[in-house]
This record gives C-alpha cells, structure tokens and sequence, in this order.
C-alpha cells in the first residue's frame, strides 16, 4: 500500500498552522480579554506539552505543580515587582528570575528603548559597524571598576564565563584554572568544567583540563595550591571566582578573601576573573559587588541582569593588557547575536536607571531591612532556620532540611510570594527581588515568612 506523503504533510502542516494561530491570538490578546475558559485552556494544555514535549521531569520538581498534576500555576504577565498567573493571582517577585529583575519587570525605559530600537532596527547586519555595540561598550568600561576596559558581547552567563576563560588562556602560554567548590558558572562544557556541583559535571567527563577547585573563601588552600602548581611547572593562569556564590547558596567569604586572592594572583603572575553574572548590576549593594571589597579583577563576566529584565544580554570586560589578544584577529572568538542592537539597547537603559534610580544604594539600604527582618521572623525558629545571611538583595535563608525549605517556599507561594527552592535544591532558599521592591512589600514578605514558619 502506498502512502499518501504528500497528503500527510499537508494535514501535518494545517493542524500546526492552525495550533500557531490559536496561540497567537492568545498572545495578541490583552490580559483582561482573556476568559476563564482560556485560562483553564492554557493552564492544562501547558501542563501537557511540558509533560509531552519539554521535559516531564519539571512537572515533578515545581512547587507550582499539584501533586496529581491536574493544576499549575502558570505564568502570564508581570509589572514592577510581581507578576500574575494566567488566572489573574498575584505574587510578589523574591526570586526575581535568579537575579535578572535588578530594575523590575518590564521597567518602563527599558521596554521604551527596546521597542524603539524595535522599530528601528532589532538586529545586526554583521558587517557594518552596529553604534549601540559601541557605546554600550564604553558604559561598561566607565561603570567597571579598576582599568576594565573593553568588552565582548554575549547572550548568556556561561558565554561570558567561557569567553573571560578563553581571554586567560590567551594571555599567557599557561592553562591551569583555579576554580571553587560549590562554584556555579553554567553548565556549556567549557564553564560546567569550573561549575563544581558532581551531579551536574559527572556525566560529562571528562571536560577541559587543567582545571583545579579550591574550597571557596580559605585562603589558605589557594597560596599553597598555586604554590604547587608553580612548583610542578603547572602555573595558574586565572583563578576564577564568584564575589558571593550564588547557586552555591549565598555565601558570602571572609572580607579579607577577595583582597588576599587578588595580592596572591599579583605574586604568581596570574590573572583574577570575577564571575558578577549574578552579583553584578547593583544586587549586593554595589553596581558590582567586588567593589565592597575594593578589588578589581582583570576579567568581569556579566549576564542575567545586564538586558534589564527584557532582553537576554551578557558581557565580559577585561583590561587593555589582557583584551589586547583579541585585537590582531576579532574572529578568534565570536557569537552571531551578542551585543545585538536590541541587548544593547536594553543594558544601555538597564544601566540609565540604576544609576539614576540609585539603585545599587536602594539594594544596601533595603537589603539591610530585609536581612534584620527575616533574621526577627525566624527568632525561635532554630529547629527549623539555620542561618540568615547576606549582602544587599541577595539573601539566603538556610534550613535545617531540604523538606523544610520546600515546604516553606510552598506554603509561600501558595500566600502570594515567589521564592527560590525546588524539590532538589530547598536547603537554601535565595530571595533577590526586584531592587525596586517597595518596603509595603517586604514588610507582607517578612510577615508571610513569619506566619509560614509557624
Ligand atoms: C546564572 C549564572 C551563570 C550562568 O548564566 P546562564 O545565563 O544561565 O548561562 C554563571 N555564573 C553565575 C554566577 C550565575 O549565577
């Protein structure tokens, strides 16, 4: 029997054209137009693809996600400091995407200067010279600490995490990389390599070598690592690190670490990358949060907050010295998107508001209150909180147990409030609001907490 293929593709092709076009009328729908009928619609069809085409695993995992599956909080649209479900419920943003909301949802100058450059032009031609590139560049080299200065454009945090690695390699003829435990960096092979998380990593092996991991914030370790890497003729070529760790679970080192590693990477010659994808953009209380410590690394790797919330955009700046690689051919290293008209244009405004906002400033004043706040709340508590800990709006909350930490960030979301923590990973719940979020709404965050520890 013959198979009609042609018949087939074209039924193939009229049942996706028209799933397209239902969502695209939901898309181009206004919020307030959207009926219950296609709340429920959409809340039940995503929960089957993710389920059939994305990735079933997600569905066990989410706190938003019903135990027998049958409902998901879904999100639809977000403004300021929350964002709602497709049903209309609000939930105040305290884990702020990972730290990508620094100047709220969809911050009014933000989304202005990407649709105007929308409209004008969204992406590069590849040939000419594109000028928000340009100066989106030379904001970055005045806003960066110490003599950073030229920048590599990118679309993601590993990127710019593997770019400043490949920037350290060519700067010398050496390859080791210090790197530290419980370290996030992404997951490309190259940044997963100094990433230090076993469960992430093994599977891969074996990544780039040359590569070592020191435990986080002890001095000590690292003098005699690079020692005995001089020593065996395997000298540090960059020791990559993290101000505070992030994924790691917001810790914070002693405040004589990061000046003690930058005078050892002085003594043997090597240079220091600062990852600030996650603590850059104002979040600890700094535009950048070395800046508290008063050191200036050779490389800084940005990303998550950098495209204000709107588009994706990373960067890496690094000194005249070490950047100069780069020159003799532009080619070495390339991506066809970063630095897209569209990214600049977000981080070009991104950085506008910060600074005008004062933003940074807002993230240590509020951080401060918040920090007090929660470590109030959670005062008899102890069977249940380990440790409060942070630096701005970037604060970590330790519990006794993984099942602890999930609990409460269910029973927080289910009270309105967004917070880090899913069935793999609760020990540490991270809270990195908006930097824009307003003291009402740290005020009903803290209270929830207190209520959802009792
Ligand atoms: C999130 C993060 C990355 C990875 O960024 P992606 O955009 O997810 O690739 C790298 N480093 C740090 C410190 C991060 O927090």
């Amino acid at each position: 029997m013959s198979i009609d293929w042609e018949t087939q593709a074209n039924e193939k092709y009229a049942d996706a054209s028209q799933y397209a076009q239902k969502v695209l009328d939901l898309i181009n729908k206004s919020n307030d137009a959207i009926t219950d009928e296609d709340a429920s619609w959409i809340t039940q069809e995503t929960v089957d693809c993710f389920r059939d085409f994305v990735n079933p695993g997600f569905l066990d995992y989410r706190k938003t996600v019903t135990k027998d599956k049958q409902f998901a909080a879904v999100e639809w649209s977000d403004e300021g400091e929350s964002f709602k479900d497709v049903n209309g419920k609000k939930y105040i943003d305290c884990l702020g995407g990972f730290g990508i909301y620094n100047v709220g949802h969809r911050n009014p100058k933000v989304v202005q200067a990407v649709e105007n450059q929308m409209h004008r032009q969204a992406l590069h031609s590849q040939d000419l010279l594109d000028p928000l590139r340009a100066f989106l560049a030379k904001l970055l080299a005045q806003i960066t600490p110490g003599d950073l200065q030229y920048s590599f454009f990118t679309n993601s945090g590993t990127e710019s995490v593997e770019c400043g690695l490949k920037l350290a390699k060519l700067y010398s003829d050496r390859s080791t990389i210090l790197a530290a435990t419980k370290a996030f960096h992404g997951k490309s092979l190259g940044s997963l390599t100094a990433t230090a998380k076993g469960v992430f990593r093994k599977p891969f092996m074996p990544l780039v070598s040359g590569f070592r991991h020191v435990a986080y914030g002890d001095i000590e370790m690292m003098e005699k690592t690079m020692e005995a890497c001089h020593l065996v003729g395997e000298d540090v070529a960059a020791v990559l690190l993290e101000p505070i760790q992030g994924e790691g679970g917001v810790i914070v080192p002693p405040d004589d670490y990061l000046p003690k590693v930058r005078a050892l990477c002085d003594k043997y010659g090597a240079l220091l990358i600062l990852d600030e994808v996650q603590t850059g953009m104002g979040r600890t209380g700094k535009m950048f949060c070395c800046e508290h410590y008063g050191v200036a690394p050779d490389i800084i790797c940005l990303a998550k907050a950098l495209g204000g919330g709107i588009v994706p955009a990373g960067a890496v700046v690094a000194s005249e010295k070490v950047f100069k690689n780069f020159f003799p051919n532009p080619f070495i290293h390339t991506t066809t998107f970063g630095g897209n008209p569209l990214a600049c244009a977000a981080a070009i405004a991104t950085i506008n508001v910060l600074i005008d906002e004062h933003l940074p400033e807002r993230a240590a004043e509020m951080g401060a209150y918040m920090l007090q706040g929660l470590r109030d709340a959670a005062k008899g508590h102890e069977d249940k909180v380990m440790e409060i800990r942070g630096k701005g709006l970037m604060i970590g909350i330790e519990f006794q147990e993984d099942q602890i930490g999930y609990d409460f960030s269910k029973k927080l979301f289910d009270k309105g409030v967004l917070v880090a923590g899913t069935l793999v990973n609760a020990k540490t719940i991270r809270i990195e609001p908006p930097l824009t979020i307003k003291k009402e709404d740290i005020d009903k965050v803290i209270a929830t907490v207190a209520e959802a520890l009792k």
